[in-house]
């Protein structure tokens, strides 16, 4: 198929690079750490590997850019999406940005392990840039190795797909590929560090933009290439905004605040925590992006967070997430304040936020319990759930779509909470609250009969938004012990599984338990860290 296989995948992609096209560029190509001035990206090539060989593919991703099987099939796909090979039309650069990190401004951080290989359109005109993560060093590489470990890369690459097909705005992954290389890393920064596997994921998405890609121009106060950076991305990635320029920039604003919305309702609803929401990490799209020590929820506990590195604070637990974003938008906002003639749009933008926010939360909520509307005596029957769910650490997921299994009528004589399944972690608990959890299950299901609805299309609704399946913590964490032990067969059973995380799928029924009692406290499963 290839008489030259070299340097033949990917005849079908084209690339536009707007990016280094458009905006400038540091002069300096060296690839050593500085400060890079007045320049929105730095040329850099990824660092070749010793030995690539390609994990997986997620084939809706690949066919989405252009990538044939054949090409996927190819020795090059390897090398090319392990940084040893590049395909014509591509322009390798890494990104300049900074961030304010767990609340306090960090200075330049930009791509320090990311390397854009270039931007794609596809045969129906979509724009899909391509990006390495774990590529090799480039100028922003501070005191890092520019790589990545195999346990995060497969986290990454699992959990990009699981979420967009959950539903949820988010970077996509193209490829996991092996490095052959070995990578040192302390996990929990305790003296104890050890030689990892690394890899590199391929990740996709229209714009790799984040909130500190603006941040840093107007910290140096470099406004001349903060505003070029502005009207690029409204021009790029925002291409429907129109009229005058205040007009064009208060209405992207405002949609940056609306679509960081809608992401953070989806995370409420899916029960997943980011872990790391520094501004360096906020898309301008609103996707979700830079899967570090993410995790989801298995008993609902508001306060819960993944993140080892922020177990002080608690800054980024699940329930601080909608403000954190909205706090996030606030030093957005005040990175572009300086191209506004008033602060009123700004100001107009994040209230929206809040009040987007507020409506699709509630909506979101009422639509997991199978409520039509969000009548005030639903408001109080979930306001109980939310208390209940905590006092018997109930599972979120399974709770969720546990409710939406129980039969159409409840008799006296019912074991209501039995028909729950096996959804509390703590059995003692559970047996303090039963009476008050059972007598919560019968009001809230003689609360939804209603003569416009039928128990059928409840179910179905119901189960179009709380999934059955999540990339659990405990489980994505025994793919990742067998990979290292050389067997990656569940993580493709976990891609194939999660991209259809709402319906039954008997068969896999493992995969959707409640965290076992053993990965309550291990690595990985509910502790995890910035090390990656
Ligand atoms: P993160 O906490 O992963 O969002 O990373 C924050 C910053 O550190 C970003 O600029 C990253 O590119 C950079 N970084 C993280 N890990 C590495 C690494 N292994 N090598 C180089 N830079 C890194
Ligand atoms: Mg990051």
């Amino acid at each position: 198929m290839y008489p030259d296989t070299e340097n033949h995948i990917g005849e079908a992609v084209a690339f536009d690079n707007r990016f280094v096209r458009d905006l400038p560029g540091d002069p300096d190509t060296t690839n050593e750490r500085r400060q890079v001035l007045h320049a929105c990206w730095s040329s850099v090539s990824p660092t070749p590997v010793k030995a690539p060989r390609t994990i997986a593919v997620a084939d809706d991703v690949a066919s989405m850019v252009g990538f044939t099987r054949a090409d996927i099939d190819a020795p090059e796909f390897a090398r090319v999406f392990g940084g040893n090979a590049q395909l014509p039309g591509m322009q390798t650069y890494a990104a300049c940005y900074g961030g304010h990190q767990f609340g306090n401004w960090a200075g330049q951080l930009g791509d320090g392990r990311a390397i854009t290989l270039g931007e794609t359109v596809n045969a129906g005109g979509e724009r899909w840039e391509l990006q390495l993560k774990g590529a090799g060093p480039t100028p922003y590489s501070r005191t890092a190795d520019g790589r990545a470990v195999l346990r995060s890369s497969i986290r990454e690459f699992l959990c990009s797909e699981a979420m967009f097909h959950l539903g949820v705005p988010t970077t996509r992954a193209l490829s996991l590929v092996a490095t052959g290389n070995l990578v040192i890393r302390d996990m929990f920064y305790d003296g104890n560090a050890r030689l990892e596997p690394g890899a590199i994921v391929c990740r996709v998405a229209p714009s790799f933009i984040r909130f500190g890609n603006f941040e840093i121009f107007t910290v140096r106060d470099d406004l001349t290439v903060l505003e070029r950076l502005v009207d690029f991305t409204i021009a790029r990635d925002f291409p429907h905004i129109t009229g005058t320029v205040p007009e064009q920039r208060a209405a992207w604003f405002r949609e940056v605040c609306e679509r960081t919305a809608v992401m953070i309702v989806h995370w409420m609803r899916t029960g997943f925590v980011h872990g790391v929401m520094n501004t360096d990490n906020m898309s301008i799209l609103g996707l979700t992006i830079d899967y570090g020590p993410y995790g989801w929820l298995d008993d609902y506990d508001p306060d819960w967070t993944p993140n080892t590195t922020d177990a002080g604070g608690r800054r980024y637990r699940y329930g601080q997430q909608p403000a954190v974003a909205q706090w996030n938008l606030v030093q957005l906002a005040n990175a572009i304040a300086p191209l506004f003639e008033s602060t009123a749009p700004l100001q107009a933008g994040l209230d929206h936020y809040v009040a987007e926010y507020q409506q699709r939360f509630a909506q979101m909520t009422s639509a997991k319990f199978g409520f039509l509307e969000n009548t005030a005596d639903a408001q109080s029957i979930m306001g109980e759930a939310y208390a209940l769910l905590q006092e018997c650490e109930l599972d979120y997921t399974r709770f969720f779509r546990a409710l939406g299994d129980l039969p159409e009528t409840l008799a006296a004589r019912d074991d209501v909470v039995g028909l729950l399944g096996d959804i509390s972690y703590d059995v003692a608990r559970l047996d303090v609250h039963r009476a008050s959890l059972d007598d919560w299950t019968r009001r809230w299901h003689a609360s939804l009969q209603s003569p416009r609805d039928t128990h059928a299309g409840r179910r179905s609704r119901m189960h179009a938004v709380n999934p059955r399946f999540v990339l659990r913590n405990y489980i994505a964490q025994q793919a990742i012990d067998q990979a290292e032990a050389g067997d990656e067969a569940m993580i493709h059973t976990l891609l194939e599984v999660l991209r259809r995380p709402y319906d039954e799928q008997p068969g896999h029924d493992a995969l959707m338990q409640r965290r076992p009692e053993w990965a309550r406290n291990k690595a990985g499963s509910s502790m995890l860290s910035c090390s990656s």
